[in-house]
């Protein structure tokens, strides 16, 4: 079940209509799609962790902590009766490759590795654990849900679960036999609470009213709704 669900971030809802109502926004333009990106990516490994039978497993979405005077997030953790799983869940697509510490894209730049990023989270997670006395199994991994992604020198140790083998970790975290105790599902009632609502990474471009196009936006394709005898109509998908 799902204890936090996810919701798109106040961020992304307001370069979502910014994006619509200004074409000032070429430098945040790709910061916003990133921002779509990421959340198909983890909507759609919501959709599968979904089907986990809810007396075993309690789901926790989009969390954002704090310890130690810094903050961190987390986009998913599942809680299962032995194991506590943190879900770092990358929407990459085409092929990546390794070398050692780095990651790079087929095409030569390097980028952020994400097992370095994994690997903070995981130990960010658990001062988080220590500060307030909180004791469970924790096992990290990142997720790559996306068919079209391919990482070159990617060996079994690696803590990754590719878009295909997804399924067979679900029936593996499903086939636990016994439920959630009261004392687990305390655990994760107790985290939620530990959650932080805004987030101090919010990257909002400058923008004056004047500058924006006014009117109402169609909620499924974002084009500007015309009015028509009291009815407001979608003109690009009616
Ligand atoms: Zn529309």
């Amino acid at each position: 079940m799902f204890l936090k669900p996810r919701f798109p971030s106040h961020e992304l809802l307001c370069l979502r209509s910014l994006t619509s109502r200004t074409s000032i926004l070429a430098k945040s333009r790709q910061h916003y799609r990133n921002l779509e990106k990421g959340l198909e990516g983890e909507t759609y490994y919501d959709e599968w962790l979904k089907t986990l039978p809810e007396e075993k497993t309690i789901i926790l979405c989009d969390l954002l902590f704090e310890t130690n005077h810094t903050h961190f997030q987390i986009d998913t953790l599942l809680l299962t009766p032995d194991t506590l799983y943190l879900f770092e869940v990358k929407n990459y697509e085409g092929d990546d490759y390794r070398d050692g510490d780095e990651w790079y894209k087929m095409a030569g730049d390097e980028i952020k590795n994400p097992l370095l990023q994994l690997k903070k989270s995981e130990s960010m997670l658990r001062q988080l654990f220590q500060e307030h006395r909180l004791h469970f199994p924790m096992k990290p991994y990142l997720v790559f849900p996306h068919p079209n992604f391919f990482l070159y020198y990617a060996t079994p140790d690696l803590p990754i679960i590719f878009a295909s083998q997804i399924k067979r970790y679900l029936s593996k975290w499903q086939s636990r036999n016994r439920p959630l105790s009261k004392t687990q599902r305390q655990l994760a009632e107790r985290l939620k609470t530990l959650v932080i609502e805004s987030s101090p990474y919010t990257l909002l471009p400058s923008y004056t009213f004047e500058q924006l196009q006014k009117g109402i936006f169609c909620p499924t394709c974002s084009s500007l709704l015309q009015l028509q005898d009291k009815t407001l109509m979608c003109q690009k998908c009616s």
